[in-house]
């Protein structure tokens, strides 16, 4: 509402000084209520699991003091609760380090396919026990990208660890790396979209025709997200109904950080999905620039 008046023609100073401060006062409401917004719904998400464990606590003390299979399960439902707890409260820390450094850009180098090889080994564990395959597919040579490599490894585990958990057991997803793409190629998966699926960029630099990218994706053959859903993936907190609950519940934050992440390495980050064929998710980031690999003999390469 308050963009249309500065098109109109003004005659002095005075109508521009005060449209310029009912923006600037917009713009901070703004920030204030995504701020109370933001701290309604994390003590919401941690007021849930321990309102749980504390009404179990009351039922084996109480009802369920002797009766050995009920406590059993109510323990195990009780582990749950503290496992999303913590991974709540690991998110919600990792986001707001995230935040905090959001404008200093990265000044690293890591190699991705290194990075993407590293977060499968250690997330193949967590895949065995769904049977679910990790294929793996590196360039020749290594995808130098400038970045900061731990966050890097955060992006490309929240990524996997996504498409682990919502993919059904026995599927396969494949991880790729690739090495110098142009914008174009970076931003699309190659492959023919199925008819019903649909893309969208949720993070992207300003176009420059003489970048070019490292690329990592992930594809998995999994639920899949309605085309509806895909403009909300990267807000915080947000899970696609029918999805919030299970096994798989996640906290809603993973895709906010990854978008963060990318966005403070200059970097590109896009989705195509199609309900019940599955998503690619790709992360492109910016190569350091030509001739200054001999300047940062930093990143050792596996
Ligand atoms: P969560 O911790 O819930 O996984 P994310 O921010 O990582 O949070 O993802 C947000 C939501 O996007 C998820 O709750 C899920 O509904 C949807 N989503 C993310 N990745 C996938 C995927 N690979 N396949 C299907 N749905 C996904």
């Amino acid at each position: 509402a308050f963009v249309e008046p500065l098109r109109m023609p003004v005659a002095g100073p005075m109508p521009w000084r005060a449209m310029l401060v009912l923006a600037d006062e917009t713009s901070s409401k703004r920030a204030e209520r995504m701020r109370a917004d933001f701290l309604a719904n994390a003590s919401h998400e941690l007021r849930t699991p321990l309102a749980s464990l504390s009404g179990f606590i009351d039922t084996l003390r109480g009802p369920a003091r002797d009766d050995e299979a009920a406590r059993d399960r109510f323990l195990s439902i009780m582990r749950e609760q503290t496992d999303r707890m913590r991974r709540l409260i690991d998110d919600l820390l990792s986001l707001s380090r995230v935040e905090m450094n959001e404008h200093l850009p990265p000044s690293g180098e890591a190699d991705l396919g290194a990075i993407a090889r590293d977060v499968v080994d250690s997330l193949r564990p967590m895949a065995d026990a769904r049977a679910i395959t990790l294929e793996l597919s590196l360039p020749d040579e290594p995808a130098r990208i400038t970045g900061d490599r731990d966050q890097v490894y955060e992006v490309v585990e929240n990524l996997v660890e996504n498409a682990i958990k919502y993919s059904p057991e026995g599927a396969v997803v494949a991880i790729e790396a690739l090495d110098n793409c142009a914008r174009d190629v970076a931003e699309h998966a190659p492959e023919r979209l199925a008819p019903q699926s649909a893309r969208l960029l949720l993070a992207g630099p300003p176009f420059d025709p003489r970048q070019r990218y490292g690329v990592l994706r992930v594809r998995d053959h999994g639920a899949g997200i309605d085309r509806r859903y895909l403009p909300r993936l990267s807000e915080r907190f947000y899970r696609v109904d029918g999805q919030k609950s299970g096994p798989t519940a996640g906290t809603g934050l993973g895709l906010a950080i990854v978008k963060h992440i990318i966005t403070r390495h200059r970097g590109g980050f896009s989705v195509e999905s199609a309900p019940d064929t599955g998503s690619t998710f790709s992360v492109f980031l910016p190569k350091p620039a030509e001739g200054s690999k001999a300047a940062s003999p930093a990143q050792p390469v596996a």
